[in-house]
Formats: structure tokens, sequence, C-alpha cells
């Protein structure tokens, strides 16, 4: 029988836990022929979510827990679960119940369809601030535009991964975790449920705005050198602009008789001398460009296995 492992990251969830474990439970009861195991990865809540969950963890012997000696943040949490997860699949969840668990049935289907990656894409959102669902849809908008590998939009880590997946998932060695970027550029054949994402059953955001702020640059940051090499841009278009200039002002020296003495040569030097600054920064960008990537220590590329036919291949040697 098959494994399915669900990661739940919880940070001070005590208020809507126990009805998270409840829903988990009986969504997991519904689905047959898989087993499941859920790890709960306490990250430092200082209300009492570690000792429900413990309770829990002994009342049920497929609940696991991993508690953090601090709050480490929702990433880390997330890749904890999935360093320890052993299932031959594993789902990514949220503990505020915004994520459907029912879901996790349509997801399977998918997984056994041949694909590696399911994640649920919000069509609508729920019980959010304006300002978090314009500024959501800026963030992953201006991602996906700087990064060299498609994001999916309006995606959170609501997923569904294939083990050979997480094992390349868990293999990289980057410290800035940016998981469904991550996911993105592993590749694999991936595909996408549309769901209504609803509001929060109780408690707050914990993706307060400074940490939301942190969460977006680290991602923009990790998945783009583009910021990097902006200044090479901009060098080269303020030379640009000195150059206009001086055409311009050797023509009205020239042709005209209106012209300002001093004037010009100051300005156009100005251009000039920041253009070339701009584009001094922005070699050095490259620079530090490849620097960032060499260190990020990436596996050069990822190679597939086809899980149908494999399965296929050891049918036929068994027989
Ligand atoms: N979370 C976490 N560590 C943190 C912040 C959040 O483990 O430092 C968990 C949280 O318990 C929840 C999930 O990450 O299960 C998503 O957080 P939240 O619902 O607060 O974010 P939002 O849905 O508002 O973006
Ligand atoms: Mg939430």
């Amino acid at each position: 029988m098959k494994t399915v492992s669900i990661v739940v990251p919880c940070f001070n969830e005590s208020e809507v836990i126990d009805t998270t474990v409840a829903e988990l439970l009986s969504v997991t009861r519904s689905i047959e022929n898989y087993q499941f195991e859920i790890i709960f990865v306490n990250d430092g809540s200082s209300d009492n979510t570690e000792t429900k969950l413990l309770s829990y963890s002994q009342q049920y012997d497929n609940i696991r827990i991993i508690s953090f000696s601090r709050n480490f943040g929702h990433q880390q949490a997330v890749s904890a679960g999935l360093d320890v997860s052993s299932g031959d699949a594993v789902v990514l969840i949220d503990a505020d119940l915004q994520d459907p668990p029912k879901l996790i049935a349509d997801m399977i289907v998918k997984w056994e369809d041949g694909f590696d990656v399911v994640y649920g894409t919000r069509s609508t959102r729920q019980g959010e601030s304006k300002f978090k669902l314009a500024s959501a849809k800026c963030f992953y908008r201006t991602l996906n535009y700087l990064s060299e590998v498609p994001i999916p939009l309006d995606t959170g880590d609501f997923r569904l991964m294939d083990r050979q997946v997480v094992d390349h998932l868990v293999a990289m060695p980057e410290k800035s975790r940016f998981i469904r970027g991550m996911v993105s550029w592993i590749g694999f054949n991936q595909t996408s449920i549309h769901y209504e994402r609803s509001a929060r059953f109780a408690g707050e955001s914990k993706y307060p705005l400074v940490k939301m702020l942190k969460f977006g640059i680290d991602g923009i940051l990790s998945f783009s050198v583009k910021p990097l090499k902006l200044s090479i841009m901009m060098g080269f278009a303020c030379s640009g602009i000195a150059l206009l200039m001086l055409l311009y002002s050797v023509y009205v020296r020239l042709m005209t008789e209106h012209w300002e003495s001093g004037w010009t040569s100051i300005l156009v030097s100005i251009f000039f001398m920041g253009g070339v600054q701009l584009i001094s920064i922005g070699i050095l960008g490259e620079y530090i460009a490849r620097i960032y990537n060499e260190s990020k220590d990436r596996p050069l590329y990822i190679i597939k296995k086809n899980r149908v036919l494999d399965a296929a291949k050891v049918d036929e040697t068994i027989e």
C-alpha cells in the first residue's frame, strides 16, 4: 500500500489545531487504499499548540510531531517536515484550514494519473484584506517576470509532490528557501487544481507585513539575478541621454544664437559619468550574480524517472 505524508507547519495555531486534526483525520480515513502519516511541525509556538499536538501524537499512531527550538519561519518548518517524511507522495498544507483538506483526494487522483506535482491554485480568496490581495497579485506577477523559471501565479505551498520531487527538494542545499519556486525549478510533470481559498478558520495571519515583505524579497532574490543586472541597463540609458544631450548642444551652439556657456559641459559630463558608474556597478553585478549562483550549489540538471514506465519494467522482470 502506498503511503502519503501530510506536512503541516504550525505557529501559534492552538485555536484551530483541534479542528484541523479532526478534519485531516476524517479526510484521510475517507480515502481508501492509502496509508497516511501526518507530520505536524511546531515552529516555536508560544501558546499551547505543542502540548495539544503531543497529546494527539500519543493518541494516534499516524500523527508525528517535530518541534523547533524557536520560531524559524514557515519555509523552514515545511523543509523540516519534508526532511523526515517517508511517504511515496507528500502533501503540504497550512494549519489554518484555508486550504481545504478534501482536495487531497483529488490531488492523489492526479498523482496516480502520472503527475509528479499537483499544486492548488487559488481562484478566489475570501477573508483577506484588499491590501493583501493586491500585494499578492502584484508580487506573483513581478516574481514571474523576474524569475528564470516560470512560477505559477496565485499558488501557495498547498500541493502534492511525488517522492522523486521531494528527494530533489530535500537535497537542494540552499539556505534561503522559497519552496514553491524551488519546486517549479525542479520541474517534472506539474499540474494545478483550482480551488476557492476560504478565510482563516480561526486565529490571525502569522504573516504580518514585515514577514510578508521578507518572504517576497527572498522569493525574488532567490530566483532572479535580474535586480543585480539592473544598473547596466540604467547605465546605458544614462550614457545614451548624455550622448543625445551632447548632440543637441552641439546643434544649439552651431546653428542657433541662444546658447548658454558652461551649462552643457557640466550636464553632459554628469550624465556621462553617472552612466559609466552605473555600467561599472552592473558589471560587478554580473560577477556577483555568478558567485551567487555558484554558491547556491544547485545541481546542473535533474534526470527524470518515468514512474509509469519504470513500474512496468519492474513488473516485467518479476514475471
Ligand atoms: N507558519 C509557521 N511559521 C511562521 C508563520 C506561519 O509555521 O513563522 C505557518 C502557520 O501556522 C500556517 C502557515 O504557516 O499553518 C501559513 O501561515 P498563515 O496562515 O499565517 O499565512 P497566510 O495564510 O496569512 O499567508
Ligand atoms: Mg493562512
